[in-house]
């Protein structure tokens, strides 16, 4: 057993974010385990630009309340200790509410050599991210 040596905190880059996202990466699985997990915390209106991922990708909400939007126009709103999971391929965006911070467990797997694990797309419109929202639990 051994403690992991965590990277310094990194800042989610502007072409994939709206507003500002710093993330944690908590685990990254060596071969042939492909499991990835970050810690992600976004402020207060911060979202994800849309997305998705080639086996797709469970988040569990820490802190704050996630919203997490789907092409089909549904947002599903998570509060701590919720988990959500979105399908290999299926589209979506995650993110803070606009009043307060969110802080999100990301956990996927890395693709198979040469596909990409994440595909981005373009950003989320504010009448999108604006959009009324329904609660799963
Ligand atoms: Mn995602």
């Amino acid at each position: 057993m051994e403690f992991i040596n965590v990277a310094p905190t990194g800042k989610g880059p502007a072409a994939q974010f709206t507003g500002d996202v710093w993330y944690d990466v908590i685990y990254t699985g060596t071969d042939p385990s492909r499991t990835r997990t970050n810690m992600v915390r976004f402020s207060p209106g911060a979202h994800t630009f849309w997305h998705h991922h080639v086996l797709g990708q469970t988040l569990h909400v820490v802190a704050g309340i996630a919203l997490v939007g789907t092409r089909d126009g549904v947002i599903f709103e998570a509060h701590p200790g919720q988990t959500i999971t979105c399908p290999p391929g299926e589209e979506h965006w995650h993110g803070a509410t606009e009043d307060r911070f969110m802080e999100h467990l990301a956990i996927w797997e890395s693709a198979v050599e040469g596909t990409p694990e994440t595909t981005w797309l373009e950003e989320v419109t504010d009448d999108q991210y604006q959009a009324p929202r329904s609660r799963q639990f």
